[in-house]
């Protein structure tokens, strides 16, 4: 009998949601390892970017049990499974375990993903929100790479996806909205978020891009843990 595992970065909490539609809920986050895009104003390279950080210590095989039972300690309500890129895991057979603990222990989950990979029927089944930030040119990677709209369309069809654009000037949320209308995203489910790792970033960024995000109809959410804790690690 094989015993579930995942390739974990951190399990932390409880903390709070700090971005998007549930920004404020009190929250605990497991960051799995890996990612396939590689944004350069990433602010988790440590979970899959090898040329800067020693992947061999930052990345752990962890049982899926102990995950979820560092998850769930203190009651969080919510469990966020972050990254890197979660969804790279949902053919591991740790993934459909770590739901199901999840789902058992009664928590909301909620997935961030960059919208690159479809949710099986599984995930979508076990999954109250998939918290969907497209890559807009700014993060770096050609366009074929970071933008899957066959993906995107799946992740719509769930119903339960929020679409949250990392933004720092009026341009990226008129590039943020060319895409939102290109694949029919209803405007009630389109974010705009400030990039920004430390409180002064962002808030620029902020003031940026309030106001052409509201001209386009979409909504606004900051970075809750970046205003409280800066860029600290497992926040
Ligand atoms: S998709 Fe997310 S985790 Fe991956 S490189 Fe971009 S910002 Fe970092």
């Amino acid at each position: 009998m094989t015993t579930p595992t995942l390739v974990v970065s951190e399990v932390f909490g409880p903390t709070v949601q700090g971005e998007g539609p549930s920004t404020g809920r009190r929250a605990s986050f497991i960051r799995l390892g890996g990612c396939n895009l590689h944004c350069s104003w990433c602010d988790t390279p440590y979970t899959w970017d090898g040329s800067s950080h020693d992947l061999r210590t930052e990345l752990t095989r962890t049982l899926v049990v102990d995950l979820a039972a560092r998850a769930l300690e203190g009651a969080p309500q919510l469990v966020v499974l972050t990254g890197g890129e979660p969804l790279l895991h949902q053919y591991q057979p740790g993934w459909a375990e770590l739901l199901a603990a999840l789902t058992v222990a009664g928590v909301e989950v909620e997935v961030e993903t960059n919208g690159t990979i479809a949710p099986t029927a599984a995930t979508t089944a076990a999954v109250a929100r998939f918290n969907v930030s497209p890559k807009l040119a700014h993060a770096g990677d050609p366009e074929h790479i970071r933008l899957r709209p066959r993906a995107i369309a799946a992740l719509r069809a769930t119903g339960r996806a929020a679409f949250k654009f990392v933004c720092a000037t009026k341009g990226d949320v008129d590039e943020a909205a060319a895409h939102a209308a290109a694949w029919g995203l209803p405007l009630s489910t389109v974010w705009v978020m400030p990039e920004g790792t430390d409180p002064v970033t962002l808030s620029h960024h902020l003031n940026a891009i309030a106001d052409p995000a509201i001209g386009h109809g979409f909504n606004l959410t900051t970075r809750l843990h970046v205003l409280a804790w800066g860029n600290e690690r497992a926040r």
